[in-house]
């Protein structure tokens, strides 16, 4: 898998911020790839080289932040994110949640054309089955409400899901729900291939680069020292996965220029509102920047 990672991104062109990476594609030691100085200030600091990590400097980038730096303490990609099955499926009990993964599977099913990166995408569809009728009605009201947000999606009989799928017994079946449209992508892939455009947009991506502290002053994020220096930043995000609370513990305030995300972004209104799965909620906003506060 890992040598897969490695020769996807040996496909890609280095974009203009792509350190470490580059340095190494084009046979430079690797002690020479972390001789390669940090910035000493930028606007936003994203801790976290995950599909998290690389979504956030994405869309930030496309959005038109600049001054946008990635720092991934290991190699891009090699965290939750490596291990990740990759189904994407828009069959969730909460509509935000249905419409984010609505998001997401157009965005990768692009993403490819857009980077050049095999990305692994694959319509499968999905199927979900129902054993009790109290299953199927579940089922019957996630179909009510992707149907109501434009999926396609339809609830199918045992006989009709023995013909999409041969193989399984479907006698102990009342019925299921089928949702032609959702897919399955390499994860890893995906956040190489993020990574990549971001890196096209501007981003400076450091990886072997660990966040070791977040710099606080009157409770706003004032930058962050790293294993190769400090950055000055006005913006800190941190996507550092599981190990996100260590970065951020004891220093949360109501209000504060930093977010924190864990599992899956959820998009709310647009794009630019994000919310955590975390207690916290946070927007990003060109004019103001990142904010959170308490749900
Ligand atoms: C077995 C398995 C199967 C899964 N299947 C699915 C699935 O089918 N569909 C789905 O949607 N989700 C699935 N998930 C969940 C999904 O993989 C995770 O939600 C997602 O990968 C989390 O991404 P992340 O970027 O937040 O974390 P990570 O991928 O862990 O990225 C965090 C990164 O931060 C870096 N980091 C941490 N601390 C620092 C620091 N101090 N300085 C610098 N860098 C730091 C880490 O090295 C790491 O690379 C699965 C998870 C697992 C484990």
């Amino acid at each position: 898998m890992f040598f897969r990672l490695l020769s996807a991104v040996r496909r890609q062109r280095p974009g203009r911020g792509w350190r470490n990476w580059s340095s190494g594609r084009s046979g430079v030691s690797a002690s020479e790839a972390h001789s390669v100085a940090l910035p000493t200030q930028a606007q936003v600091v994203i801790c976290g080289g995950g599909i998290m990590g690389t979504s956030v400097a994405y869309h930030l980038s496309k959005m038109g932040w600049k001054d946008i730096v990635l720092l991934e303490q290991g190699r891009l990609a090699a965290g939750s994110t490596r291990f990740c099955a990759g189904i994407l499926s828009t069959a969730r009990h909460l509509t935000i949640e249905q419409k984010m993964a609505d998001y997401s599977n157009k965005l990768y099913h692009q993403l490819e054309q857009e980077t050049g990166i095999q990305t692994g995408y694959i319509r499968t569809g999905s199927v979900f089955l129902a054993q009790t009728q109290d299953r199927l009605i579940s089922l019957k009201r996630i179909n009510s409400r992707l149907n109501v947000i434009g999926i396609p999606s339809e609830i199918i009989s045992p006989k009709k899901v023995a013909e999409l799928h041969p193989l399984l017994n479907v006698h102990d079946l009342v019925g299921a729900m089928h949702v032609p449209e959702d897919a399955v992508v390499s994860s890893a892939d995906v956040a190489l291939a993020l990574a990549s455009a971001a890196s096209q947009n501007g981003v400076q991506i450091y990886d072997r680069t660990s966040v070791l502290h977040v710099m606080v002053k009157k409770g706003q994020v004032t930058g962050v020292e790293t294993d190769k220096g400090q950055i000055e930043c006005q913006y800190f995000v941190n996507c550092a996965g599981q190990l996100l609370w260590m970065l951020t513990e004891g220093f949360i305030s109501g209000t504060g220029r930093v977010a924190s995300c864990l599992g899956a972004l959820r998009r709310t209104r647009s794009p630019s509102s994000l919310r955590a799965r975390t207690s916290w909620r946070f927007r990003i906003c060109r004019k103001t920047g990142i904010t959170l506060s308490p749900c």
